[in-house]
């Protein structure tokens, strides 16, 4: 029976919803009249049901998908501005108890080499990810109590903000480990992470439980409620996603914002980041045994929708994707994404861009730097910030400063600032005199005079070497 407010993964994803939801979408595929007052709805950027996301998802009208896709851009640069935030995935060990059929740390691939960091081996991984330039991580584990237990975990996040290399920091450690208990979640926040991360994989049940077919992972519940006990632990910012291609991706999506109503319902506060991985070739794992992958215009189509849905949940788009597809899916929506990662154990201290322990093939293997180029040469400020994480604005003191339109005023100027620390302390020369431009032509943007001409003493006092201040 389906309660939004319920804690019951089973009624706040209840089964019976979403397949009448997904019917009532295919009935009115081709209803102007509905189509077009859901898509007049979010251009007052409030937000859609489950149901209307649906009807525009399932939508066949022409002109009114390319009316949803304009709108989709616009809201992406009326809320997000043209920001772009970069982070890394950092694999610290690939020993896993759980049997994800789509992932080669699955424990029965006995092929691959299993790796595990020491925290000498961390403390040089984060170097190398500090001398490209990162200042924001995702930390990424296999379930295993044995070898990665949470002091493991906690002890790694300490080692990492303990490492000051050169002008480098980490600010921002981001955490994507196995659904946990309510205390594991509270010893998380207390190590200062920023948000908890978890992919669903998929809602279906039925699919969940063919994908995993053993291990703690294949508790369907256990891992649903995940974020519910990552909130009462403390945490205020989670970020979720499905993986796109296993099962049926407009189950999924209605999954996925039937999740979020019910942690704004319970918590106030819905999710921190959306995130739309889709599944990618990797040792053991060949993505065409999964009869369900997505296509370019219905993956844009979902990003388009999703924005519309949840226009202050941050989306992100990882190195899984294309150049192309990557571009196309920030214009769309995506606030976030993944630069010069590598997807290994111990990755970023060899030449190889993709080892044997990689979870996925890295489609975008660009370094950072070019990316960050690339952003700018399409317009698109590049942003280290970490700011908000480290002001207490996290949950819903970020949602309303989001939803005030203070953004301009302060995540601008951030994202200008960082940018410039980057330039000044990592950039290639073409790269540097694009930024600086760059940086130029964006300082007017910043609507009070008063905090543009703090954000030009900064400029000019880090072009003097000096790194006085935080974000
Ligand atoms: S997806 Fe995560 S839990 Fe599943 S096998 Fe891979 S590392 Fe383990």
């Amino acid at each position: 029976m389906y309660n939004p407010k319920s804690l019951r993964a089973e009624e706040f994803i209840d089964d019976a919803e979403v397949e009448a939801t997904l019917e009532y979408a295919r009935d009115n595929r081709t209803n102007r009249q509905l189509i077009s007052s859901i898509i007049d709805k979010a251009a007052e950027c409030k937000g859609l049901s489950h149901r209307e996301a649906a009807v525009l998802l399932e939508c066949e009208l022409d002109d009114e998908n390319e009316r949803m896709f304009k709108l989709a851009e616009k809201i992406k640069q009326e809320l997000y501005g043209n920001r772009i935030v970069l982070f890394a995935p950092l694999y610290l060990s690939n020993y896993c108890i759980n049997h994800c059929v789509y992932c080669p740390y699955h424990v029965t691939n006995r092929h691959i080499p299993r790796k595990k960091l020491t925290q000498d081996e961390i403390r040089a991984e984060v170097i190398a990810l500090q001398d490209i330039g990162h200042k924001r991580l995702a930390l990424e584990t296999g379930e295993d109590p044995v070898n990665n237990p949470i002091e493991y975990v906690l002890e790694s996040i300490k080692t990492i903000y303990s490492i000051k290399h050169k002008n480098g920091a980490i600010r921002r450690v981001n955490v994507n480990i196995a659904a946990t208990t309510v205390e594991n979640y509270r010893k998380l926040k207390d190590a200062g992470i920023g948000t908890y991360i978890l992919f669903q994989e998929t809602y279906n049940k039925r699919a969940y439980q063919e994908l995993h077919p053993c291990g703690p992972k294949a508790d369907y519940a256990y891992h649903t409620e995940a974020m519910d006990r990552a909130m009462e632990g403390g945490i205020d910012d989670v970020g979720c996603g499905v993986l796109f291609g296993l099962a049926l991706y407009r189950y999924d999506f209605v999954g996925l914002l039937m999740h979020a109503e019910h942690l704004e319902a319970v918590h106030g506060v819905g999710p921190h980041t959306i995130s739309v991985p889709r599944i990618r070739p990797a040792d053991d794992i060949d993505p065409h045994t999964f009869s369900n992958a997505v296509p370019d215009e219905t993956f844009n189509k979902l990003v388009a929708c999703i924005r519309l849905a949840v226009p202050y949940t941050g989306m992100i788009c990882s190195t899984r994707e294309s150049v192309a597809v990557r571009r196309r899916v920030l214009e769309l929506g995506v606030s976030q994404i993944s630069g010069g990662s590598r997807t290994s154990v111990g990755g970023y201290q060899t030449e190889e861009r993709q080892d044997e322990t990689a979870q996925f093939d890295v489609n975008d293997q660009r370094s950072l730097d070019e990316v960050v180029r690339w952003l700018m040469q399409l317009g698109y400020v590049p942003s280290f910030c970490t700011a908000c994480y480290r002001a207490g604005r996290t949950g819903d003191r970020f949602m309303s400063l989001c939803k005030s339109g203070q953004i301009k005023n302060c995540c601008l100027p951030n994202a200008l600032m960082t940018l410039k620390e980057y330039l000044e302390d990592y950039a290639a020369p073409e790269t540097k005199a694009i930024g600086e431009r760059l940086i130029q032509e964006n300082l007017k943007d910043i609507l009070s005079p008063s905090v543009r001409k703090i954000a030009e003493q900064h400029l000019a006092d880090m072009a003097n070497g000096s790194r006085d201040f935080r974000f």
